[in-house]
């Protein structure tokens, strides 16, 4: 069977045929992406002609010719897809990107529709599983849950140090009322919490949980903040030395949308004077550099993050809030979908 890709000479991607064989490279691979990829395709895409090569390695300037003789990449949230990486991408014979992700901040989409490239994401999957992944942080945090494990595993079983906080009638501010932001206030209702919410563009549907206030206000009264907009122009380093200066001192801020919402270093100072009260990130703006392997045999350079993995009030994850069996199994049915629509030329409301 013949590739869609140009060098196959079968003329436009969305004039393929049915029985044509879709070739595509996964870049950031895990195995989990395997199984799901590989699950769907056999129950939903038999007869789509996926061929689907898996690369471990991330998608930049010098992985790209691994990408060679496919017709489209799939790619996750810290693939780099910039001009140069774009030109490559396309001077192979690639026509799509797939995103198998919400957030496209890491894909420059000019240069995508000056060469006429098909780019679609998954905007929407179980954005209830980071919601939710958020509360365990606050949770844990709170009540330092991970501490009390280690100290009941070696037969200590002192309470001093594990002080937390009741949460009921504390005020919990969202930013980003969208998909997840309004899971999160359904989750700070439901703990008996005053929730407030800010966004340039609000829904209707927060007014169930809670107030829509300006982000000073949201500052300066919650308890929590968590972040749940998109990172843009507008929101890099939203929270900075100016944003932290308005928080209450003991307020946590809870991170789960991405790192570069935070001014790592500014936060890093705030802890230290005792003007943030705790951190929960599960986003690092470097944590292209670290995140989804394992470095545990490694030296861990990055001094930024080595500092906040040193606060006893900091908790961290490797971006694990869509990491669970219902997201990635929706993950990896709207990207075939995406997929398929490329490939029968069909409108796909997920395109970029
Ligand atoms: P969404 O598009 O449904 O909602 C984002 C909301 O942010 C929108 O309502 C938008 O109006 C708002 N917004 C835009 N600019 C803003 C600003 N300057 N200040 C405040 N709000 C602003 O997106 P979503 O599905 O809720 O996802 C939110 C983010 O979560 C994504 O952009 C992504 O970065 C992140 N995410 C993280 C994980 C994870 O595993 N940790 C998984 C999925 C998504």
């Amino acid at each position: 069977m013949a590739s869609l890709t140009g060098r196959s000479k079968l003329g436009a991607p969305s004039a393929c045929r049915e029985s044509a064989v879709m070739r595509i490279t996964f870049y950031s691979a895990q195995p989990y992406d395997r199984r799901f990829f590989d699950e769907v395709r056999e129950r939903h895409f038999a007869d789509a002609g996926f061929e689907f090569i898996f690369q471990e390695t991330s998608l930049d300037a010098g992985t790209v010719a691994l990408a060679d003789g496919s017709d489209a990449v799939c790619v996750f949230v810290n693939d780099r897809l910039d001009s140069e990486v774009i030109e490559a991408l396309a001077a192979q014979g690639v026509r799509a990107i797939v995103l198998r992700c919400a957030g496209f901040n890491n894909v420059d989409l000019a240069v995508t529709q000056r060469l006429g490239l098909f780019v679609a994401r998954v905007p929407a999957y179980s954005p209830e599983a980071v919601a939710e992944h958020a509360l365990a942080m606050i949770m844990t945090l709170n009540r330092k849950t991970h501490r009390a494990f280690n100290r009941v595993r070696e037969g200590n079983f002192a309470l001093d140090g594990l002080l937390g906080r009741t949460l009921y009638g504390k005020t919990a501010g969202v930013v980003g009322t969208g998909r997840i932001g309004l899971c999160m206030a359904r989750i700070f209702q439901g703990l008996g919490c005053q929730v407030l919410g800010y966004d340039p563009f609000p829904s209707a549907a927060f007014a169930a949980f809670g107030r829509m206030v300006s982000l000073d206000e949201l500052l300066a009264d919650a308890d929590i903040v968590s972040l749940h907009c998109p990172l843009t122009e507008q929101t890099h380093h939203l929270i900075d030395r100016q944003a932290l200066a308005l928080m209450k001192p003991d307020a946590m801020l809870v991170n789960t949308s991405r790192g570069a919402l935070i001014d790592t270093p500014a936060v890093i100072e705030a802890l230290k004077s005792r003007q943030l009260g705790a951190l929960a990130i599960d986003v690092y703006e470097q944590e292209s550099e670290l995140f989804f392997r394992d470095h545990s045999a490694e030296i861990i350079t990055d001094d930024v993050f080595a500092r906040l993995t040193s606060f006893p009030n900091v908790l961290i994850t490797g971006h694990q809030g869509f990491f669970t069996v219902e997201a990635l199994r929706e993950i990896a049915e709207v990207t075939c979908g995406n997929l398929q629509a490329f490939a029968n030329g069909r409108e796909c409301a997920n395109r970029l």
